[in-house]
């Protein structure tokens, strides 16, 4: 079965099957998404393990999605967006400066991403 899936109106390249964009523009910027499925694998250094890393020097985001619910795949992707943002626009909270303000970052990409699912926003679909 053919499937399909959207941000928006727009469509989006990828691993489409399971909702997996392999790029992502951020504020002007091309990003490009790596999926793993080993923890270590996650940190380009493999010295930790991570369930997400994005480095906006080499414009590139990685996600763990071994057996993971496509809602947490898009928590973890979010979580990596806000980081950006954060980078990008200086916006405080966004800020990666201390443990308080991680937590608050990961509260706001798992309720953004919960907002995108049950709004429909992010669906996923069959063409036939
Ligand atoms: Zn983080």
């Amino acid at each position: 079965m053919a499937a399909w899936f959207c941000i928006g109106r727009h469509y989006i390249g990828g691993d489409i099957a399971n909702m997996k964009p392999d790029k992502l523009n951020i504020m002007g910027i091309p990003y490009s998404v790596t999926y793993c499925d080993n923890l270590l694998d996650v940190d380009p250094d493999k010295r930790e393990t991570l369930y997400g890393y994005c480095d906006h020097h080499t414009q590139t985001i990685r996600i763990y999605d071994k057996d993971c619910k496509i809602e947490f795949v898009w928590q973890t992707i979010l979580h990596e967006v806000l980081h950006l943002i954060g980078n990008n626009t200086k916006i405080s909270i966004l800020k990666n400066d201390s443990e308080q303000k991680h937590n608050e970052l990961d509260c706001l990409a798992n309720v953004f991403a919960d907002f995108l699912f049950r709004n429909n926003l992010i669906k996923i679909g069959s063409e036939n």
